[in-house]
């Protein structure tokens, strides 16, 4: 059973979207898929990842971010002092595309209900977005990835959101992009710890209606 079982087990509404979620046939994805890829982690987390799409690891085992990329991303926690655990980790699509071909736009409207109801019931003060299709939706833009990496916006539900590459591209991609991602990692760890400077660490910020393109 995944780990987020035992910590959203206090949740039944979590655990009814979860539920939901693992029967899902909305769209193709289903047909083909192996698991549904809910999520994992802490759903009362101050930091909430959101990544693509499960890979095949990802799609056989269930859980998000478990091959090489899901190393990368332990590591970048690992260097703010954080563990998998203490987060919570998502994807848009919660199906395997089959190849890991990119998402489609029909698979996108189907399955962002999903992570629109995780993110406003783990209510995390930090959202980071893991490359072009997570950035794309949440911030609903057409500008990419590495233009809005590393800069902070304000978001929905009072929320901070910080783009970043996906760690796939920093496996692939120049040294560079690892570098910006450890920094982008950092700037995460800041906004946490003013967060918690703020005293606020034990109330979370009211709600505040803010324009999220997830709607239905
Ligand atoms: N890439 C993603 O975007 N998500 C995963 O869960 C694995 C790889």
């Amino acid at each position: 059973m995944q780990q987020w079982v035992e910590v959203t087990a206090t949740l039944p509404e979590f655990i009814e979207l979860r539920d939901t979620a693992l029967v899902c046939t909305a769209c193709r994805l289903s047909e083909t898929r192996n698991s549904v890829v809910f999520g994992v982690g802490d759903t009362n987390a101050d930091l909430m990842l959101v990544g693509e799409a499960p890979g095949k690891h990802e799609d056989l085992q269930g859980e998000p971010f478990v091959g090489a990329a899901g190393s990368l991303l332990d590591e970048l926690l690992g260097g703010i002092g954080l563990v998998r655990e203490d987060v919570y980790i998502a994807n848009v699509l919660k199906c395997r595309p089959p190849g890991n071909r990119d998402p489609r736009p029909d698979e996108i409207d189907s399955c962002k209900g999903y992570l629109r109801e995780q993110i406003r019931m783990i209510h995390p003060r930090v959202v980071v977005t893991l490359g072009n299709f997570s950035t794309k939706l949440l911030l609903n833009t057409e500008t990419g990835i590495t233009r809005l990496r590393g800069q902070r916006f304000d978001w929905w539900l009072g929320a901070t959101l910080v783009p970043t590459f996906h760690p796939a591209a920093a496996l692939r991609g120049r040294p560079q992009v690892r570098y910006q991602m450890a920094e982008d990692f950092r700037l995460v760890r800041s906004i946490l710890d003013e967060a918690a400077e703020a005293g606020s660490s034990t109330t979370k910020a009211e709600p505040v209606q803010t324009k999220l393109e997830l709607s239905e």
